[in-house]
This record gives C-alpha cells, structure tokens and sequence, in this order.
C-alpha cells in the first residue's frame, strides 16, 4: 500500500474531533453530518453512542466517517434524542478498535459515554495506581483514565464524581458525555483544544469547529469557555466553572493548520489570521520571484496573503487532482515511485524558467518539502524560496497532536540554513513566534504573557509533563499488545 497524498503525510496531525446532540430527531444522524465536518480531525476511526431514554447504543468501526455511517441500518440501529460521536486519529493508544470513541462503561448511577479531543499528559501515571488498586482497562487509550476516576471517585452525584475526577487529570481535554440525566460539555482550564456550542431548533449541539455546526445547519451560540462546564438535561442548560481560574493557552497550532479555514476558533476567522500569517511572512522574509506558488491545500491561505502583501502574484503551480483516493495499490514495484504524482502534479507550463515562492504551513521531518522543491526544480523553475507559515517546529506536542519523537524534527536537528541545504531550497525562512502573536491581533509574546499553547515552537509547555518526565518513553506503556 502506498499513499497517495504526500504532502499531507509530513504533517503534524491532529488526534480527535467531538460533537454532540442533545433533544434532535434522529440525533445520531446528526452527529453523522457533524462528524464529517470534522473529518480533517482524525480519519483512522469513528463511533457515535447514542441514548434513547432508556438504554445506550453504539457503533464504532475504523476509517471514515462516510462508509461507516452512510447507511439508513446503521443510523436506525442508534435511536434516541441524545448521541455523541468521535473522529479518531491515535497518539497514545494503538490502533484498535477497543480504543475507538466514544468509549462506554456501566457506573454506579447509570452508563456512562465519553468522546475527548486531546491528551492527558498524566495518564500513564494515574493508570499505574489505578491499576495497582484494582482497576482493569479495557483500552490503551488515555480517556479511559476519565472513566475510571469517574468510577472510583466517592462523591454522591455522577457531576461531582466528574468534576473529582478531571481536577485529578492534567492536559488537554475537549470532553463530550453521556448519562441518563443528560449531556455533559467541557473544556480544560487552559482550553487547549477548541470546543463550541450550537443551536438546531430545539437541539443544544457541541462541536470542536464551527465548521460542524454549518454543516448540519445549527446556529452558532458561543465557544465553551477555557475551564468552563456545560450541563444540558430536559430543557436545562447550565453553566458551572468548577476549576481554579487560570489565563487560557489556546493550541495555536489550530490556527496554522489543524482547523479548517472555514471554522471560526476563539473567536479568530481560521482563514483570516492564516492570510495573516502570510502577510507576516511577507513582510518578515520577503524575496524577489515571479510568483507565489501555495503547497495545496493546507498552505494556500497563506500563499494569499503573502502575494496580497508582497505584490507578487499568486499562481497554482501544483495541480491536485480530486479523484484519487488516500491509498492506492501499486500493481508493480517499477511503477511504484510515480505514485506520489497521482495526487499533485507540477504546472510546468507556468513554472518553467520562473523564480517561485513557495508558502506551506509547516515544516516536520521535511521528506515532505523535499520532494516538492524537487518537483519544482524538475518542471524548470530556476529558482525555489521556501516560506514557512510557523516558526520552525523544534519540540514535541503533549496535548493530542501526532508529533514525531524530537530527534525526528527537522528544525529540532538542524539550522534554518542546514535544513534549506536538506530540502535543496535557494532559501528558506519561517515567520516568527511574533509575527504568528501579530497575526491573531496581539501584542509581541515578549511583551507579555503568551495567550496560546506555542510550546513546540518556544518549548514552554503551559502544564507539568508528568507522564514525559517520569517516564521518559511516554507510550512505552501503550504499545500494541503482540498478537
Ligand atoms: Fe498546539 Fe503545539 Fe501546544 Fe501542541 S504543543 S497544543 S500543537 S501549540
């Protein structure tokens, strides 16, 4: 099997989307078209839970969510008002379907479903004495670790047993859940991950993106706050804060590439601060070139901004064809390597003998930038300037994000110059950390405290890493189990 899509396998990839719906027609089904939406966010599994007043139902299953919740039997057999869903891509945890979302258990008060975006970065540690006291999981997952706090926790109420069990959890953690009294939304205190609450008619709905909320129709009403819990039963709708107040430290990394530009997160239009960040770029690192070409699709937002800014005007020099699958199997091995082209394919009419620009979002082991600057060069521009819209991503994400290990990073082994010399680039630069702060409208982070997450670019994670720096191969634990 080979893939197909080589620009977006050098990405950093994002873990997990949610959405929920509460008092709807066929709620599932809703959450079907809510979870497509947010497809970009994970597409190795789905699953939605739903509740039909007096029992759960579930069906989770790897790939898609189209293929997998497409057919008139599947939505059927998940009746109900309330239902929840999860799209998956797995940072800790193996790929199994054991660990596919929303995961379920029966408590004491009732079942119990849950659907997270992000990663505890102490999950490992409260699993060792959990299961030192008894416990026996299920999954490999980290949100497993919820469950069982939930479960163990000595409060009377399912809500204080939560709220127990999160005050012992550190990290990132967008949650949607289910109990028979209702549906529960929260987000971390420093609210890491996005999360966002909706309106369709008499339905409450939460989603990671605004995105979601269009698709199916629904009104938007207002993000869930950093820390904030929200608690939806019959036609309640409440608010309660129950974390110690601390400032929010958004993941900015969702406004360089893992939103879809058409999302509104934290109140910033994603499309507008990555035309932004391409006018940052501009202006930080501008050179003289026929045109700015954008790396598709992930970096054309910017590529507007930067030729917005610069004057250079904007060309598509790589060409995606639509009509190509994710993988595709090679009938033969001397055939093997033209496969990266099935997928994107140099415009040579327009590239030949022109000084290009090229705008992508992000640089990771730099495979990826390689091969395009290659592809560039072999359809005859003479001249090939590498534009990155984020500083050079030097350290590893601990909050639900696919990062490779640091050793891996290309800018973690590597000067700006080394790594232009690897990817064969007349010249390379990136925006800075402070061009990124100005681009969603801020002041310089030096001048003050840094409003997001930027830690894998600055290294300043905003939460203790306790799993990372007790035990230093953090998924060392959640390794696959051999067949
Ligand atoms: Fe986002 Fe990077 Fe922070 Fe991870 S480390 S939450 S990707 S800014």
């Amino acid at each position: 099997m080979l893939t197909t899509n080589p620009f977006d396998d050098d990405k950093l990839r994002e873990e997990c989307g949610v959405f929920g719906v509460y008092n709807a027609e066929s709620a599932a089904a809703v959450v079907a078209l809510g979870l497509h939406a947010l497809q970009h966010r994970g597409q190795e599994a789905a699953g939605i839970t739903s509740w039909d007043g007096a029992l759960f139902h579930s069906h989770r299953a790897m790939g898609h969510v189209a293929g997998n919740f497409d057919r008139d039997e599947t939505i059927r057999a998940l009746p109900g008002r309330v239902a929840c869903g999860h799209v998956r891509y797995s940072t800790t945890g193996e790929t199994a379907l054991r660990n596919v979302q929303p995961l379920f258990a029966e408590l004491a008060g009732g079942g119990f479903a849950i659907a997270h975006n992000g990663n505890l970065s102490n999950a490992i540690h409260i699993r060792q004495e959990l299961v030192r006291r008894g416990s026996i999981f299920q999954s490999t997952s980290d949100t497993e670790t919820i469950i069982h706090l939930v479960a163990t926790s000595t409060y009377p109420t399912m809500i204080d047993r939560f709220i127990d069990a999160l005050r012992r959890v550190e990290g990132a953690y967008s949650l949607i859940c289910m109990t028979p009294e209702g549906m529960i939304a929260c987000r971390d205190p420093l609210g890491i991950r996005p999360l966002v609450m909706g309106k369709l008619g008499d339905a409450t709905i939460f989603a990671s993106e605004t995105v979601a909320l269009d698709v199916c129709g629904a009104e938007f009403v207002r993000q869930i706050e950093p820390g904030e819990m929200v608690i939806v039963s019959d036609t309640l709708v409440r608010s309660i804060r129950p974390f110690a107040p601390v400032a929010p430290r958004p993941c900015v990394f969702e406004h360089v590439y893992f939103s879809r530009p058409d999302s509104v997160i934290d109140g910033h239009s994603v499309y507008s601060v990555r035309k932004a960040i391409g006018a940052e770029l501009a202006r930080e690192t501008l050179v003289e070139a026929d045109y700015v070409i954008p790396v598709p699709d992930s970096g054309v937002p910017a590529a507007i901004g930067y030729a917005q800014e610069s004057g250079i005007p904007f060309e598509l020099g790589i060409i995606r064809s639509h009509y190509v699958g994710r993988t595709f199997i090679q009938p033969a091995d001397n055939i093997r390597h033209l496969g990266v082209k099935l997928k994107h394919n140099a415009n040579r009419a327009l590239l030949e003998g022109k000084r290009i620009v090229l705008v992508d979002d992000s640089i990771v082991r730099g495979t990826t930038s390689m091969k395009i600057v290659q592809m560039m060069r072999d359809a005859g521009a003479t001249e090939v300037h590498m534009r990155i819209a984020s500083p050079p991503t030097r350290h590893s994400c601990f909050y639900g994000v696919d990062t490779p290990e640091r050793a891996k990073l290309l800018a973690a082994r590597m000067t700006v110059e080394e790594m232009a010399a690897y990817i064969n680039a007349d010249s390379l630069a990136f925006v800075s950390v402070d061009g990124l702060y100005r681009a969603l409208g801020e002041q310089c982070r030096a001048l003050g405290r840094p409003s997001h997450c930027d830690a894998c670019f600055t290294g300043e994670y905003p939460t203790p890493l306790t799993d990372h720096e007790e035990i230093p191969d953090q998924f060392a634990m959640l390794e696959p189990v051999p067949a």
